[in-house]
């Protein structure tokens, strides 16, 4: 027989395995349940494939995206290997060439969509033609508090106890409680060997900064990558348009794009970005889904995203090539209301909501992260052991202090006025300032009025966006944004535990220029 490494070859035309993939690979052809996380764009497909053409027997190949299962038997049948898909958009010819091959013991992959699994006779036809492996790809469409359930894919774990056969699954999405679900409602009994490599993407420079002035800051971010492609994403359409001005105004070329454009409009400007060197897109999440452009230089954000996923897939536009790239990533207290407000506001269940919450969560954190950047974002998705020197955090590691007392004043200040404040108010009562409201509040009466002198305006607003950001208070959307406390705050404000803050935001705050608008 053939090994793996000729097949490659042979078969796929490639040198080399990627990262992970030959672990992957070797355990599903020697017919282990497999469990493979990796990111888009990692070659999942690689990993079920050849461990198909290795083995004896028919593999079933279940995927939600029809498009994507014709591609890959296109793909296969011209590199030589007999595969075939039954979906909702076969012609009776295509249908009839499947079940040819599959009656004559040709084939060797079986493409099907999840909705099949539900027809009566899929067991029976499953039975009758050998299939020794089943592969799932996207499977996290089983998680019933995903983005993309697939209530037939609760099917498939039923589908590989009667069959009696290794299970292969295959997602992106690492996040722990997803992982969790897939393997209960998958493999349920089985424990599959989980693998997760590859979503480090080396070459990328990872930054953040605190708003100060944003549109200065992305504008200097730019000026100093001349001639680079580069994509600014925004929190709002509008900003992509008055961004992608002021960038012109300095001489850049720009365009802005976000969902509300002519359809011909946004085209225009993709195909532009793609053919053209030096371009820059200002835009909202609504860009990026078909650009496949390799050379991306930098990707800014000039407002947080929504999640860490988000900004992983965001930032992850960068630098396809493998040539060095840079991202810098703003954010600031608005953007954190902004996002908790999205997250409450919307339809989602309560358990979603949660989630979202968890996964904005992280990416705060990631923000006010005091170590490496790299490792504190591969971390989340479960990878350890990370080389990184290239984020800011490793540049020049920030000084951190003991922000205990400063946070307990603030949570202090928060509980004295019931959790009815913003943080400007909660401020002002720090800093001892007779404002009309806090006469009219009496609130110049309270133990904590004054007790914050220490620190000026903006330094208390560091402290409390790293309040935020280690989620120790969170805006009530139900009171106008006022600051409610968390557990996590609880034994901070009891003294059993203290907390570490980050010096130079807090430092450096009333020193910094004043905010551009
Ligand atoms: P995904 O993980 O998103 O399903 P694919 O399986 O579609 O990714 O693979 C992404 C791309 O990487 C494809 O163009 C594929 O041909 C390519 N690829 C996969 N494995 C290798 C390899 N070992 N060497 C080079 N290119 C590869
Ligand atoms: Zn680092």
């Amino acid at each position: 027989m053939t090994g793996a490494p000729q097949m490659l070859r042979d078969v796929f035309g490639f040198d080399a395995f990627r990262p992970g993939q030959k672990e992957i690979v070797d355990a599903v052809t020697a017919g282990e349940n497999v469990l493979a996380i990796m990111p888009t764009g990692g070659g999942k497909s690689l990993c079920f494939q050849l461990p198909a053409i290795l083995r004896d027997g028919v593999t079933v190949v279940i995927s939600p995206l029809i498009a994507l299962m014709r591609d890959q038997v296109r793909a296969l049948q011209e590199a030589g290997v007999a595969a075939g898909a039954l979906t909702s958009g076969n012609t009776p010819e295509e249908t009839d060439a499947v079940f040819d091959a599959l009656d004559q013991g040709r084939l060797k992959l079986l493409y099907m969509a999840p909705e099949r699994l539900a027809a009566g006779s899929a067991l029976g036809l499953l039975r009758r033609i050998g299939v020794s492996l089943i592969a799932v790809d996207e499977a996290h469409c089983v998680s019933q508090w995903g983005h993309d359930f697939r209530p037939d894919y609760l099917r498939i774990g039923e589908l590989r106890r009667v069959l009696g056969v290794p299970l292969a699954a295959f997602t992106a999405t690492a996040d722990a409680d997803t992982r969790t679900e897939i393997v209960r409602k998958l493999f349920d009994d089985t424990d599959p060997q989980i693998f997760l490599r590859g979503f480090d993407r080396p070459n990328i420079h990872l930054s953040f900064a605190a708003k100060d002035g944003p549109r200065r800051q992305i504008l200097d971010f730019a000026a100093a990558r001349p001639g680079q492609s580069g994509i600014v994403y925004c929190g709002t359409r509008a900003k992509t348009e008055s961004l992608s001005a002021a960038l012109r105004e300095a001489g850049r070329t720009s365009l802005h794009y976000h969902g509300g454009m002519e359809a011909e409009d946004r085209r225009i400007a993709e195909r532009r970005f793609q053919q053209e060197d030096g371009l820059i897109v200002v835009a909202t999440v609504a860009f990026g889904m078909g650009i496949d452009k390799p050379d991306i230089r930098w990707v800014a954000h000039a407002d947080l995203p929504k999640s860490i996923e988000a900004y992983y897939q965001e930032i992850g536009r960068a630098g396809r090539d493998g040539a060095p790239a840079e991202t810098l990533t703003l954010f600031g207290p608005d953007d954190i209301r902004l996002r908790r407000n999205q997250i409450d506001e919307g339809l989602a269940p309560p358990e979603r909501r949660a989630a979202d919450h968890a996964r904005l969560n992280a990416l705060l954190g990631l923000a006010e992260a005091m170590k490496c950047r790299r490792a504190t974002l591969l971390g989340y998705f479960g990878e350890t052991d990370i080389t990184c020197g290239k984020c800011d955090l490793c540049d020049a590691p920030p000084e951190t202090f003991d922000g205990t007392i400063a946070v307990r004043k603030a949570l202090s200040a928060i509980l004295r006025t019931d959790e009815w404040f913003g943080a400007g108010h909660l401020i002002d009562i720090l800093l001892g300032i007779s404002t009309d409201k806090i006469m009219q509040r009496g609130h110049d009466k309270l133990p904590t009025f004054g007790v914050g002198k220490e620190y000026d305006k903006r330094q208390w607003q560091a402290v409390f966006r790293q309040m935020m950001g280690h989620d120790l208070v969170r805006p009530d959307p139900a009171r106008h944004g006022a600051l409610k406390m968390t557990d996590a705050a609880l034994p901070i404000l009891r003294d059993q535990a203290t907390i570490e803050l980050r010096r130079d935001s807090i430092r450096n705050a009333s020193t910094r220029r004043p905010a551009v608008k």
